[in-house]
């Protein structure tokens, strides 16, 4: 179909692709071409595509009852929000579509926490270059990136960026009129940086210190991705509140905002709301992810995949030295800094029926399903190495 004739607004650069059907890891086009996809909707298809549990949850529930809003109680949505703060540090669950979403109620949330203990005027957030929170305003005010900002008009005030992971750098911009931190623990769309466990400690430190909270955006780092439920157990510490979304509902648009009682307790009737938000249908798929993702051994698996795939990628880059700078991420959250340009890669690739995905810092990302398995990655392999000796042909150069 000709692009040009097409009535969605152009907002994507889209590939020439038309996907019909997957099964796993691999998309299978209109014309039955099948690609190997390592980029799963963004870090979306947790357990890879049409997986048999989420589609037997899905059924189950549709022939039930899709949606009913939250005028009433939906036992789906207390299970749901039952195995979110069993698993976690939170007490209670807002629950949304999206991550764009989650980070706005953590926004708000982290605002009115202070609005309700007595310091309205602590309203400012800090966060960090190259973060990404989502598209609505509030969203790209606290990420900073003036370039998704311009010509949208007045920003959001009330948050201010941190240039630097340093400690030092945070402690300076932390005032009377500061709420709260924002960061994600691997940062993804910037270009898969993982922030570090210490920073991550240092961050928690920071906020008791200074009565201020810490919130955590997991909508791509967490749900397994990192090999444990979220990134920040990593560091063996808890955030106040925290943003989750995309694998979460493992391609059904799901978001929730997790929090402590006593945060989460400031959020009360007509603070917030979502019409959508947690319905039976979209909260039926999460419970069945949830439990696929915490069931005996399925972290275990997305560790031992992590260390085949990225022992394999380290070899990688020392044999493509003149394509690859950089190894990066943490888990099946990887990130490969790219010396031509990242969609260059990309688009080699996808020539080689292998799906990947940019990110900031011309960064290649890989975003395998955490059901992967060792086969695919090996096949994963065989498509960069194919890829960086066409460009390096192309480009006419060797080591
Ligand atoms: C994708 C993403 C978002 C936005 O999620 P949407 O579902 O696109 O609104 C927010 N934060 C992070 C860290 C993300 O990766």
């Amino acid at each position: 179909m000709g692009l040009n004739n097409s009535h969605i607004m152009p907002t994507y650069n889209r590939a020439d692709l038309r996907f019909v059907r997957g099964d796993g890891a691999w998309l299978e086009t209109d014309t039955g071409e099948k690609y190997l996809d390592f980029g799963s909707g963004i870090a979306v298809n947790t357990l890879g595509h049409a997986h048999p549990k989420l589609t037997a949850a899905l059924t189950a529930q549709s022939e039930k009852l899709w949606h009913v809003s939250n005028l009433y109680e939906i036992p789906e949505q207390e299970k749901l929000a039952t195995q979110l703060c069993d698993a976690s540090f939170a007490d209670l669950v807002f629950f949304n579509n999206s991550g764009a979403e989650a980070a706005e109620v953590m926004i708000k949330a982290m605002r009115k926490f202070h609005a309700v203990n007595g310091a309205p005027e602590k309203v400012t957030l800090i966060g960090f270059d190259g973060a990404f929170h989502g598209r609505t305003l509030a969203a790209l005010a606290a990420a900073g990136n003036q370039a998704y900002l311009d010509g949208f008009g007045p920003a959001p005030q009330g948050f201010v960026q941190c240039a630097e992971l340093s400690l030092a750098a945070v402690e300076k911009l932390i005032d009377d009129t500061t709420a709260g931190i924002l960061i994600e623990p691997v940062q993804g769309e910037g270009g898969v940086r993982d922030v570090g466990t210490e920073f991550l400690r240092g961050l928690r430190s920071l906020c008791d210190k200074h009565g201020i909270l810490l919130g955590l955006d997991e909508v791509q780092c967490g749900i397994g991705r990192t090999g444990k439920l979220f990134a920040h157990e990593w560091a063996d510490i808890t955030p106040d509140i925290m943003a989750i979304a995309k694998g979460i509902g493992g391609g059904f648009p799901l978001g929730a905002v997790l929090a402590r009682q006593a945060v989460g307790a400031v959020m009360q009737p007509g603070s917030h709301g979502s019409t959508y938000g947690g319905n039976p249908l979209g909260c039926a798929v999460g419970s069945a992810v949830l439990d696929a993702v915490l069931a005996d051994g399925f972290l275990a698996h997305v560790d031992q995949m992590a260390i085949y795939f990225r022992q394999d990628l380290a070899r990688l880059l020392d044999d493509y030295g003149d394509i690859f700078e950089d190894l990066r991420g943490r888990g099946l959250m990887v990130g490969l800094k790219c010396k031509p340009q990242n969609q260059q890669l990309v688009a080699a690739l996808r020539d080689e029926k292998f799906l990947s995905v940019g990110a900031g810092d011309n960064v290649l990302r890989l975003l395998p399903p955490l059901n992967v398995t060792q086969g695919e990655i090996d096949l994963a392999i065989s498509a960069l190495e194919a890829a960086c000796e066409k460009l390096r042909a192309q480009n006419g150069g060797g080591k």
